[in-house]
């Protein structure tokens, strides 16, 4: 599998833009900025509302690229029309994801030897 294909590109925006439009940076209580006289509560609170929707939209990309994968490794080994491939997939999550995509993959792969072996 290619795993490079759910990498999240979406930016995850970690602080708070402090710069006023004149360059200098500003204090996050400061109401006009220091070096132009510009108002920078506005810029701030602005900075603050942008952040929160690139979160979101990070989240939300996040949320997609793990149902999209989700879908493609039940379909690679061949559990897409399992009655059981969420519980199933549940698990090699919990077992595997911490070591990322290629984790829940070798965790699913020997799931699925486990319920062949059992014939289910
Ligand atoms: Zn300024």
């Amino acid at each position: 599998m290619d795993f490079d294909k759910y990498k999240n590109t979406f930016e995850y925006p970690r602080t708070i833009s402090r710069n006023c439009s004149c360059g200098a940076i500003f204090n996050k209580n400061d109401n006009f900025c220091s070096k132009c006289g510009n108002n920078v509560k506005k810029a701030y609170e602005d900075s603050i509302k942008e952040r929160k929707e690139k979160i979101k939209a990070y989240n939300d990309e996040a949320q997609r690229l793990n149902e999209l994968f989700k879908n493609d490794v039940l379909k690679y080994v061949g559990l897409e029309n399992h009655p059981k491939k969420d519980i199933i997939y549940g698990k090699a999550y919990m077992d595997g994801h911490s070591y990322g995509y290629p984790g829940v993959l070798d965790e699913l792969e020997e799931l699925v030897d486990f319920i062949h072996d059992l014939g289910l």
